[in-house]
């Protein structure tokens, strides 16, 4: 019997069942876009139809009532519908201009912030964290409230070199796109888990949990007890260890964070936009800083700092690492004051292995 697809599909219903009357007549014949000022997008479609998009900051946790007043925002102006983006904004798509200044007015009522588009700092991303993530090494919306709290006016401005896009993780993990932001701040174990060998003999599955370890680090262990008997344990090798925390989602006796060792590092230079220099990678730029809640100071003033810095040196539409590859890395350390050490060597013992073979480009070279 062949099933049909749509009775295969599961998941989330189909988005196409939710569009506004004017999306869905407008659908796939956008001819452009243009930014009317910060925080207001205007759509232009071959139908001659227009909406303007008002895009604003939202947090990571909402209280049930204030999604129903955004509810009711959408019904008054948006034909019922809103979009929340995948970088924490919620964005109310208007198809009447005359209606855009009363929903502004609504919304600075609320308190919800409009900006974060083009040359702006956009929504900072930001993962679960403490709130309710088991692996997390710090705390991802406890540093982006910290981060608004002193760059907002960046979010209601246009007039940046470039877009400016600040992303916090708890873990490396990385549910906070860390790996490609212009300043990413990324929660950081700095020693594997300790063994709970009676929690992982009762309590974990053993062969699984060494096969889920992505760098082979975990071997089982056999560990003597009074009584003569032996129980099932595993041992962890340091060295290879990248405290990734995965082996923790799969035993409680492998509890991973550690409030003494546990802090951030500071990335830069990342983007997903492949204008000019094409997608890249964020780069370390200090390997450590120890949490300190709820208001990261030193995290927020170096932050702070490099933006400060990109701002007044960057070339028109240079993103963070465009201005930085420009000026070179040495020059950028010795601008911000950070320290160069060797944990920006990469002797990471798998790194070889991994680059070669995660990297179209250098896996070419292996012959
Ligand atoms: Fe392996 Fe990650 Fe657990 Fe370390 S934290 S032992 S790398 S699964």
């Amino acid at each position: 019997m062949v099933i049909p697809m749509d009775e295969l599909d599961f998941g989330p219903p189909d988005y196409k069942e939710m569009l506004s009357p004017t999306l869905e007549k407008n659908y796939g014949k956008w001819k452009y876009h243009e930014l009317i000022k910060p925080g207001i997008f205007k759509h232009v479609s071959e139908t001659g139809d227009e909406v303007h998009t008002v895009r604003t900051g939202w947090p990571k946790f909402a209280a049930s009532e204030t999604i129903n007043k955004i509810c009711d925002l959408a019904d008054k102006y948006c034909e019922g519908t809103m979009r929340f983006s995948s970088k924490h904004s919620a964005e109310f798509i208007v198809p009447k201009e005359e209606d855009v200044e009363p929903l502004l007015e609504d919304l600075k009522e609320l308190g919800l912030p409009v900006g974060g588009t083009g040359n702006a700092m956009h929504s900072i991303l930001m993962c679960t964290g403490w709130v309710h993530c088991h692996t997390a090494a710090t705390d991802g919306p406890g540093i982006a409230l910290a981060l608004y709290n002193e760059l907002f006016p960046y979010f209601q401005r246009d007039d940046l070199p470039a877009r400016l896009n600040i992303a916090t993780a708890g873990c490396l993990n990385m549910c906070g796109a860390v790996h490609c932001s212009d300043i990413a701040v990324l929660g950081m174990h700095r020693v594997p888990p300790p063994v709970n060998d009676e929690s992982v003999s009762k309590e974990c599955e053993i062969p699984s949990l060494i096969a889920a370890c992505p760098t082979y680090a975990i071997k089982p262990k056999m560990v003597p007890q009074e009584d003569g008997t032996k129980l099932r344990s595993i041992e962890i090798t340091a060295e290879k260890c990248m405290y990734c925390g995965i082996c923790y989602g799969l035993c409680p006796g492998l509890p991973l964070a550690n409030a003494k060792n546990d802090g951030v590092a500071i990335w830069v230079g990342g983007k997903v936009s492949s204008s000019r220099e094409g997608p890249a990678f964020s780069r370390l730029a200090i390997p450590f800083i120890p949490n300190n809640p709820p208001k990261w100071p030193e995290v927020v003033a170096v932050v702070k700092k490099i933006v400060e810095l990109w701002e007044k040196g960057a070339r028109p539409d240079e993103r963070m690492g465009e201005w930085i590859d420009r000026i070179g890395w040495p020059a950028f350390f010795e601008l911000t004051g950070i320290e160069f050490t060797d944990k920006h060597v990469d002797d990471y013992i798998f790194a070889v292995r991994d680059t070669n073979v995660g990297v179209k480009v250098r896996g070419s070279e292996m012959k």
